[in-house]
């Protein structure tokens, strides 16, 4: 019997913002994940426990995250959007909004009836709270835009305010952005975008104080959620279990692809999405008809590249699959005058090279 290979046989490149390319040694570890019966492994068992504790340490190592926080597992970084929200909000939040990402996470507080601020400014150094504000949501990275938050605007804030809480959302940025977490309290993400896995699974990464916040509000018979809530979690992660069934096969598959990374070196990794997104921007600032939506180069997002391509949308959607590429539509109203690409680990500068020849025929 032939093995495997219809994996080999397929020729697509995901350049999608997400869902997108899976990492390279992905197939390997599915294979490993059969062969050691991960898909049948009992979550209250020693070997469970033993690899929630592993994925724990890896990925605190690979990012660089202080041993005093806590790693929890969700479904999506939805979810975590809304535990967030009820796990560190009893009154008022406030949403810095740069695309539809983080007005999304404003209308999630919004639903849970808490009142909600905002302001779309990305000049964080010079933004004055109003009030009584309990928690900043922040997108560092909105994927529907391609607009970035330079991480020390964020830290600006986080010294102006110390007893506000901060909370970031590196959907599409992570593991690229390097986070200084003693200055964050949460910050969450999914996999299927940096870390290049299947999707169905929300990490969040909670400090100490987020969890005291959790704690205060559930004495106060406020309602921070119920088997997911961040009191509950913690409670759980103390053993190393989650409350629910959790997504088992994935969580395998993040910590081997986190040891990967490391293996690879995480400055290697964030070295060469510069200088592939340096390649993208490059072309596009040079190209006659298709320009960057992003102006200002610090508030360009590394890893989601979005271009204006004067309505040529849908025709380089036709076009680009038949030649083995896929990309993005722009997001909403954009959808057909804007294309977004993705910078992620998993793919090569090869890759985007092959892309961007594809892009000039
Ligand atoms: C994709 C994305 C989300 C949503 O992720 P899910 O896994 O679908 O919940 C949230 N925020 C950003 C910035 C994203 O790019």
């Amino acid at each position: 019997m032939k093995k495997n290979n219809f994996r080999r046989k397929k020729a697509m490149l995901y350049f999608t913002v997400g869902p997108s390319q899976v990492y390279p040694t992905l197939p390997k570890h599915i294979d490993n994940a059969l062969k050691k019966d991960i898909p049948s492994l009992n979550h209250r068992g020693v070997e469970f426990k033993k690899l929630y504790s592993e994925t724990d340490i890896n990925m605190k190592k690979l990012l660089n995250i202080p041993k005093n926080y806590q790693i929890f597992f969700v479904s999506s970084a939805l979810e975590a959007m809304e535990r967030t929200i009820l796990g560190t909000v009893e009154k008022t939040s406030f949403h810095i909004v740069t695309g539809s990402f983080g007005k999304s996470w404003m209308e999630i507080a919004s639903k849970l009836g808490k009142q909600v601020q905002s302001s779309s400014g990305v000049d964080l150094k010079n933004l004055h709270l109003p009030g009584r504000i309990e928690t900043i949501c922040i997108t560092q990275n909105d994927t529907s835009t391609g607009i970035q938050i330079p991480m020390e605007e964020i830290y600006s804030l986080k010294k102006k305010y110390p007893k506000v809480l901060i909370a970031l959302d590196v959907v599409s940025s992570i593991p690229y952005i390097d986070i200084n977490y003693s200055l964050i309290d949460i910050t969450f993400f999914s996999v299927q975008k940096g870390f290049g896995l299947p999707a169905g699974l929300g990490v969040m990464i909670v400090s100490p104080d987020a969890l005291e916040k959790a704690q205060f509000l559930q004495k106060k018979d406020i309602s921070t959620g119920s088997y997911h809530s961040l009191t509950n979690l913690s409670e759980k992660y103390k053993t190393f279990q989650t409350p629910e069934t959790p997504n088992v096969l994935n969580i395998f598959l993040l910590n081997n692809i986190c040891l990967d990374m490391l293996k690879k070196g995480i400055g290697k990794i964030r070295a060469e999405t510069d200088r592939k997104a340096k390649f993208l921007y490059n072309f596009f600032d040079n190209h006659s008809i298709y320009k960057p939506v992003v102006q200002l180069i610090e508030f360009r997002s590394k890893t989601t590249v979005v271009i204006d391509t004067k309505g040529e949308s849908k025709k380089l959607r036709y076009s680009l699959p038949k030649k083995g590429y896929n990309i993005s539509s722009g997001y909403g109203e954009n959808k057909d005058n804007q294309i977004r690409i993705a910078n992620f680990p998993a793919h090569t500068m090869k890759d985007v090279k092959n892309l961007i020849s594809n892009l000039k025929l």
